[in-house]
């Protein structure tokens, strides 16, 4: 008898690395309400304000000075990943009522930094985006934490981490239920020792191709160096990037954080003079004022 051959096995479809992120299966750009404007569409997105929340009068008299420059969002860290221990870890709860007056000043909303799963509900009583920093951009457990929100996140892309795995980790919270996720190219570690990190501009064009998702770039974490943050947020803008993220202090010399790369006020409102000039250029524009508060806004 002649021997029989048992079927071969179909071959198994690998499973994608990625799915909800992907532009495959979501075309359209993914755009994310907040407040009056909306993250991914004509309008340039702004966030500004100091690395780290100070004491009084620091984040209200930055937030002013970059409200009235035009920003759309205010940044601050209230929880601080420091390499070292003893460097200032931020003011913590207290920080995130600095920020909740800085809105309530400027009616701008404001975006801060969560560290930390077991501080989800507090940080997202008070923030508006909440956001995943560099080194935690792999903390599987946060971000699915972070998946069971409805509030905006935004992902910072991993010190080491290629743009294949920058997407995974957004798929992370996506496949969690929560689709509002904004990244952010804020730089890698390659052997180069001239800037604080290396800014990956191509990053933004691939992200763009293979996501639907919005992405910002940060240029003051990325370069270490304040000079160079005007030249790269123009580089971001001209790339096609959905807006920036930039530190601004209101003393950088004495910062607690990063005031080696941080705009004075005056330095912000040229940049921002600039890219308002610059934006219909590239198909983008900034608008004069984005009031996050009703109140305000209804007055307004
Ligand atoms: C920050 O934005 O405050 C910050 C710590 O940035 P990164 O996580 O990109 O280093
Ligand atoms: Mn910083």
């Amino acid at each position: 008898m002649e021997p029989t051959c048992s079927p071969a096995p179909k071959p198994q479809a690998k499973a994608p690395a990625y799915k909800l992120t992907s532009r495959v299966t979501h075309p359209q750009n993914s755009l994310i309400p907040l407040g009056s404007f909306v993250i991914g569409g004509p309008e340039f997105i702004i966030m500004a304000g100091p690395c780290s929340v100070e004491a009084d009068p620091q984040m209200l008299g930055t937030a002013w000075d970059v409200k009235v420059a035009g920003a759309h969002i205010i940044r601050g860290g209230a929880f601080k990943p420091r390499s070292s221990p003893y460097s200032f870890q931020g003011l913590a709860e207290e920080g995130l009522k600095k920020l909740a007056s800085a809105r309530e000043l400027t009616g701008l909303a404001i975006v801060t930094e969560v560290m930390d799963s077991t501080d989800v509900d507090l940080v997202s009583s008070y923030a508006d985006i909440l956001q995943v920093g560099a080194r935690n951009a792999q903390n599987f457990s946060l971000l699915k934490r972070l998946g069971q929100l409805n509030k905006p996140i935004l992902l910072k892309r991993g010190l080491m981490n290629t743009v294949e795995e920058f997407l995974c980790s957004a798929e992370y919270i996506l496949a969690g239920g929560n689709p509002n996720v904004i990244l952010c190219e804020r730089g890698i570690r390659t052997f180069e020792t001239s800037t604080r990190n290396t800014l990956d501009l191509s990053s933004v064009l691939a992200i763009k191709e293979k996501s639907h998702l919005p992405v910002i770039v940060d240029p003051s974490h990325a370069s270490g160096k304040a000079h160079y943050v005007a030249p790269l947020s123009k580089a971001a803008l001209a790339v096609g990037a959905d807006g920036l993220m930039i530190e601004v202090h209101c003393d950088p010399a004495n910062a607690l954080c990063d005031g080696e790369e941080s705009l004075n006020p005056e330095q912000f409102k040229e940049l921002m003079l600039t890219l308002k000039d610059l934006a219909p250029h590239f198909g983008r524009q900034i608008s004069t004022i984005a009031n996050h508060n009703p109140q305000l806004a209804e007055n307004a």
